[in-house]
């Protein structure tokens, strides 16, 4: 047994098991507060090795380039945070390292939905 709160009227109930393929709806409103889903552990676990593996990709390829006259300079995520870095603004660099890089990958490696 566990407490659930509806989230379209706020009132609170007890949901046991659920079984699998059926769903509690709150008994006020209707909403919907749990489903259980077929079959939930294994989608959820290829949806984050998916995402981790294009994570990878997303970051390993060029997102932008320039091209002046024969002069063509392409960057990735890590070069941006060096090139903010070597310029002296590291706390951007900072920054940018730990939105752009750092959160989004411990998101996917630790964050794992049930
Ligand atoms: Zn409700």
């Amino acid at each position: 047994m566990s407490l659930i709160v509806c989230h379209d009227c706020d009132l609170i109930h007890r949901v046991g098991p659920v079984p699998e393929g059926s769903a509690a709806k709150c008994s006020r409103c209707g909403a919907l507060l749990y489903q259980h889903k077929r079959d939930s552990l294994e989608r959820t676990l290829a949806l984050t090795v998916t995402g981790l593996i294009l994570f990878v990709v997303a970051n390993a390829f060029p997102f932008l380039g320039f091209k002046l006259q024969a002069q063509v300079h392409e960057t990735i995520l890590i070069t941006g945070v060096q090139e903010l870095y070597h310029q002296g603004m590291w706390i951007l660099a900072t920054v940018v390292l730990l939105t752009t890089i750092v959160m989004p990958a411990a998101q996917r490696v630790f964050w794992f939905p049930l």
